[in-house]
């Protein structure tokens, strides 16, 4: 596995548009089909564009508080992910990790995290 992980987004190959996660219809910037479209593969980090925590949450998983960011990837597309840390600012950079949990129903489930890089 690599570190961080690898997120499989696609580059349009009518505008060079890089997306994720990958839309099935098309490009959404220039309208060329799906078919364009290159597999990429988008390394798991960035910075934090925003963040918020949440104290409210109508599911029981995750467990409240926890903090949302808006994470701009290396890569280019933005992603909102679960951020890990106490103090997450506007800014800082990000890693991702694949975190071991379970659904509502007890299901396992593997989630991708982004902790603060040191
Ligand atoms: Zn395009």
């Amino acid at each position: 596995m690599t570190d961080p992980p690898l997120m499989m987004g696609h580059r349009c190959g009518g505008c060079s548009r890089v997306a994720f996660p990958p839309d099935p219809y098309g490009c959404e910037k220039c309208g060329a089909p799906a078919s364009e479209f290159e597999e990429l593969e988008l390394e798991a980090s960035g910075s934090v564009q925003a963040v918020a925590t949440v104290h409210r949450h109508h599911h029981p998983k995750p467990t409240t508080p926890f903090t949302v960011g808006v994470i701009k990837l290396t890569g280019g597309p933005v992603v909102k992910a679960i951020v890990e840390g106490n103090k997450v600012v506007v800014g800082d950079t990000v890693k991702g990790v694949l975190v071991d949990g379970e659904d509502d129903n007890g299901n396992p489930v593997v989630d991708l995290h982004f902790r603060v890089a040191t």
